[in-house]
């Protein structure tokens, strides 16, 4: 990709007593893409993304995000500037409808300029915006449902458009399909594969099949360090990869484009 990265991680360093976490670790990600990050469990992801979204501190090393140095922002900063991770700034609330949850995330973007937010639910600068955002995520026939009385993977596509709504530059989603059955992590992949060229999306996520047929790019982490990063069929052919990693569980040549 020729474009100049959206995010850039520098030298990053995080332990956490002796175990080095983030072991100087260097990852661009570039507008449009969907970049995957992978590894084997306790390999540094999830200590990656709380460093990028502003939850944690790293030790060393720098994070720019689109070329402005983010390193020592705080979350609302880095949300400001469009560096999200999903879930951070808005939660479902069960018992108002799908539709209500929604225009509270698109107020949440618009801020002080929407003052009186028990009109979320009724306001059509708000409700406008939310009901074309559920029906992007496929859930515009749910939207006078209350979040509650949703199925547990409809609450995550809802949670997915209310991330979307804060109109993200970059989205980082750490496992959106954790706890899913395989219908509803089909939804969710489906979902993810069309906002591919409309959002910047780092993902991290254990389903090789979905990270195959996603992904733009994919790092792969092993004891805090990216070791590789490439296409997938360039990460399915790495050897280093494939001894590190793949090898333990299912072999990529056997992984399957969708
Ligand atoms: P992954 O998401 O790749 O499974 P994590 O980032 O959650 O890995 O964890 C990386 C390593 O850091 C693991 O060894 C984990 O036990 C350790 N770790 C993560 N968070 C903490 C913490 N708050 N305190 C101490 N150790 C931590
Ligand atoms: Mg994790």
């Amino acid at each position: 990709m020729s474009a100049k990265p959206l995010l850039q991680a520098r030298g990053l360093i995080k332990t956490f007593g002796a175990l080095v976490a983030t072991n100087n670790l260097n990852l661009e990600v570039h507008p449009g893409e969907i970049h995957a990050l992978i590894g084997p469990n306790g390999a540094g992801k999830s200590t990656l993304v709380a460093q990028l979204a502003g939850e944690l501190p790293p030790n060393s090393g720098r994070i720019l995000f689109d070329g402005a140095d983010v390193t020592a922002a705080d979350i609302p900063a880095r949300v400001a500037a469009g560096l999200v991770r999903s879930f951070q700034i808005t939660s479902i609330f069960p018992q108002f409808s799908a539709l209500t949850n929604v225009a509270m995330a698109v107020q949440a973007r618009a801020g002080h300029s929407f003052r009186f937010w028990k009109a979320a639910g009724t306001d059509p600068r708000l409700v406008d915006p939310a009901m074309a955002l559920l029906d992007q995520v496929g859930l515009g026939s749910l939207a006078g449902t209350p979040a509650g009385e949703m199925a547990y993977g409809e609450q995550r596509q809802l949670e997915i458009a209310m991330a979307l709504a804060t109109r993200p530059r970059l989205l980082l989603l750490d496992e959106p399909l954790a706890g899913m059955g395989r219908e509803d992590a089909l939804a969710i992949i489906e979902l993810l594969r069309s906002l591919r060229g409309s959002y910047t999306i780092l993902l991290i996520e254990h389903d090789m099949d979905a990270v195959f047929s996603l992904a733009d790019t994919i790092t792969v982490l092993v004891y805090g360090k990216a070791i590789a990063t490439g296409r997938p069929d360039e990460i399915r052919a790495n050897p280093e990869v494939q001894q590190a990693y793949l090898g333990q569980e299912a072999h990529p040549r056997e992984v399957q484009h969708a």
